[in-house]
């Protein structure tokens, strides 16, 4: 790999631990979010001790969990982000980690492995070999694994590790062992702000904001919702597909495996399929229509926003009384309407929120843009 930063040429004498946290500082990291563990603590006290006065942001979390779930929310907003644990502390952090991978996010995660399985000792071990390459997470990711070999690399692999995530989009573990972290050695480390930064496009930063008020963005539609098997669900593809090039489509929930293979392409670097996540996580889907309304001080019916909901008689449920908790009208739903809904909660819902079911999708399609 061609390495572009440079080094001072200043020998310093260093444990892994503190020549990993100086790099990561060295390299321009915009935050750290760590829990201490043996044999790994000496990366969040090196940061707390050498971070101010310098740039990047140091938190320790309550947890491993919420660690690496600060990892996963400023990755999105495009910062250069880091986190650092060990063996079992890396093991309650694998949910994230997969969701990470699964939004396709840099970061950078550290495992200085100790022995033995559940909270094994302290004594340094590589028995995480086979978490860090071949599993780990749910689903089908890999991580990119960096092996280092010596104190030096600890520090090197900083940079390759930031350079490696950000290139593919995807979590990059640095699989050390408490042996290398507290050993002491030789180390010539790269130059402060030698490693380039900036705003990727994707990142979540306003631009979405900014690009609805300079008219680049007309209006958004919330596809969403359960899949199932009835006739008429080709209705929600087929808006997905009349959905005009300068509208951004969020989807919800399963309803989205029908369409979001197609590529929707991009409106300035942002995509024009942005997924939420799954059914539970439609307060997602939620926030992101509550903080447009913010920005434009309007309530949500009043955004340029449209929902389609999938109807099944599954957590399309709690979608549903979410959106009507919210006070949001409109809402078109189908192919069926609820079993649970009887005519007069129906009459209730038509006449307080205005549901209507599916129709043809060019109507709708044309009464959505107004
Ligand atoms: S309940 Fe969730 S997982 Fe089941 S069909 Fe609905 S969206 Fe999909």
């Amino acid at each position: 790999m061609e390495k572009k930063e440079k080094r001072t040429g200043e020998a310093k004498l260093m444990k892994g631990n503190e020549a990993f946290a100086e790099a990561a500082i060295r390299a321009d990291m915009d935050a750290y979010f760590g829990y201490p563990i043996t044999p790994q603590s000496e990366v969040l006290e090196y940061l707390e001790r050498e971070i101010p006065g310098r740039h990047g942001l140091v938190l320790q979390a309550e947890s491993e969990i919420a660690s690496i779930n600060m990892i996963y929310g400023a990755a999105g907003a495009g910062a250069r982000v880091m986190t650092s644990s060990s063996s079992p502390g890396i093991s309650l952090m694998q949910e994230g980690i997969s969701y990470i991978a699964a939004a396709q996010l840099p970061c950078l995660i550290a495992n200085i492995v100790r022995g033995g399985p559940g909270l094994g000792t302290i004594q340094p071990s590589q028995g995480d070999y086979f978490q860090a390459t071949k599993g780990g997470g749910h689903g089908d990711y890999h991580l990119i694994v960096l092996a280092p070999s010596s104190v030096q690399e600890m520090a090197d692999f900083v940079f390759d590790g930031f350079r490696l995530a950000e290139k593919y989009r995807n979590p990059v573990m640095i699989l050390s062992d408490g042996a290398l972290g507290q050993m002491m050695e030789k180390v010539i480390l790269p130059e402060e702000g030698s490693l380039p930064k900036s705003v990727p496009a994707w990142a979540t930063t306003g631009k979405v904001i900014d690009a609805v008020k300079a008219g680049k963005i007309r209006h958004f539609f919330l596809i969403g919702g359960c899949d199932g098997a009835k006739p008429g669900r080709n209705y929600f593809t087929r808006v997905a597909e009349l959905v005009p090039k300068d509208c951004v489509i969020l989807t919800a929930a399963c309803g989205k495996y029908r369409f979001n293979y197609n590529d929707f392409g991009t409106i300035d670097g942002i995509p024009r399929l942005v997924d939420t996540g799954q059914c539970n996580d439609c307060y997602s889907a939620i926030k992101i229509a509550i903080a447009l309304a913010e920005a434009f001080k309007c309530g949500v019916n009043d955004l340029p926003l449209s929902f389609v909901v999938s109807w099944y008689e599954q957590k399309a449920v709690a979608i549903l009384l979410t959106l009507l908790y919210l006070g949001i009208k409109n809402i078109r739903l189908g192919p069926s309407l609820p079993a649970f809904v009887s005519p007069n909660v129906l009459n209730f819902l038509v006449e307080n929120y205005n549901i209507k079911p599916i129709g043809e999708p060019e109507k709708d399609m044309a009464e959505m843009l107004g």
